[in-house]
């Protein structure tokens, strides 16, 4: 199959360059080329100029991540939404400048576009050299190495290897670049699948409830999906990442924001079960049981279909062993087998390779509620 079939609506890399391009002018705005990718590919920004002059510069860049063709349609969804004047986007326009990064890392989008979407994930994701280009930058303050899984990897080869050195590729050198010259006050970096929004990660009390209520005021905004905030003050979840070294050295506040709805689904059923739970429990009202089925059946419909999606694609091939691990509140993940459980989690006596250990937790977790909302749910019925 054609690869432009196969993938659509998705355009090919020239067709996407076309279509920014013509973004730029009808926006009245300027296509900046910061720099070149590995394989000799332009880095190109578009910059918004602001209705009023001088204003504070805002940075949203895309598809770091080479697969994740679908951050980089919300860019340019953003682009196109300005210029077709989107009333919504007035006072942005007139606040602060824009500068939108379609594509940062067109060698991964190119290579994802010729394989029709299907390939390994280490593959696909990270540059021309393989480099995961989201785990490249220096870590604040010289911070040690994560522990945790997804934080970064020093093997050549692994979906989020780090590349041999900070800011050793092109397109993160580039960027690096971009960010000291313009200084931007604020940024939006777009991911796809997870719907969670991802702040750097902040030490100081400060800052961190800043990080939150941006945060929140990006989830107000949301109407049918909330994402989910995921932030500590403790653990880095992740490390090398674009947002953290954009805070920590440039100034800015930086979330990655994961679009789509995985996450955010769950989250949806979930809280509406519980509005209907309070609501029958209020007014034992007709037909109670018969909602409360439908929520339920949405429930393990969702619950069957996300580890599917997670793996789609056939973009996981990771021979690493894991072990389902369940929490106090019967929520299930898998851990690598030769690591220590970590705190809260104990065994659910399963191992194998990723692919099985996911069909265990799609086939037994097939409540996806906390176990305290589940008693308190109970408890109501009562
Ligand atoms: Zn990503």
């Amino acid at each position: 199959m054609n690869p432009a079939d196969e993938l659509a609506p998705y355009p090919s890399p020239e067709g996407r360059a076309t279509e920014v391009a013509a973004l730029a002018a009808r926006v009245e705005g300027e296509l900046v080329e910061y720099g070149a990718s590995v394989e000799g590919r332009p880095l190109v920004a578009v910059r918004v100029p602001s209705t009023l002059s001088d204003r504070p510069r805002i940075f949203c860049g895309a598809n770091i991540h080479g697969v994740e063709f679908i951050a980089g349609r919300v860019a340019i969804g953003l682009l196109r939404a300005l210029a077709d004047g989107d009333p919504r986007l007035a006072s942005l326009r007139s606040q602060a400048e824009l500068w939108v990064v379609p594509s940062i890392n067109p060698d991964g989008y190119a290579r994802t576009f010729a394989a029709g979407g299907h390939g390994r994930l280490p593959h696909l994701r990270g540059n021309a050299h393989g480099v995961d280009l989201n785990r490249n930058y220096p870590r604040p303050g010289g911070a040690g190495p994560s522990w945790l899984p997804g934080a970064g990897s020093d093997r050549p080869g692994d979906a989020t290897y780090r590349g041999p050195h900070p800011l050793s590729e092109p397109e993160t050198a580039a960027l690096d670049r971009l960010f000291g010259a313009q200084r931007f006050v604020a940024a939006a970096n777009f991911h796809s699948f997870m719907g969670t929004l991802i702040p750097a990660r902040v030490t100081d009390r400060r800052a961190y409830a800043t990080y939150r209520e941006l945060c929140r005021t990006f989830r107000r905004a949301q109407p049918h999906h909330r994402y989910f905030r995921l932030a500590s003050r403790i653990f880095d979840t992740f490390t090398g990442e674009q947002e953290d070294h954009q805070h920590h050295v440039h100034g800015t506040w930086a979330v990655c924001v994961e679009t789509f709805t995985i996450l955010a689904m769950a989250a949806a059923l979930a809280r509406a079960e519980r509005v209907l739970a309070l609501q029958s429990a209020r007014s034992g009202a007709v037909g109670r049981e018969r909602r409360v089925r439908r929520v339920r059946l949405l429930h393990r419909r969702l619950a069957a279909r996300a580890p599917a999606r997670l793996r789609s694609r056939r973009m996981s091939e990771d021979t690493t062993r894991y072990k389902v691990v369940v929490n106090h509140e019967e929520q299930y993940s898998i851990w690598p087998e030769d690591r220590e459980l970590p705190l809260g989690w104990r065994e659910a006596g399963k191992s194998g390779l990723k692919d099985e250990c996911l069909a265990y937790i799609n086939e037994v977790w097939t409540d996806m509620r906390p176990l305290s909302l589940r008693k308190r749910m109970e408890e109501s019925k009562e």
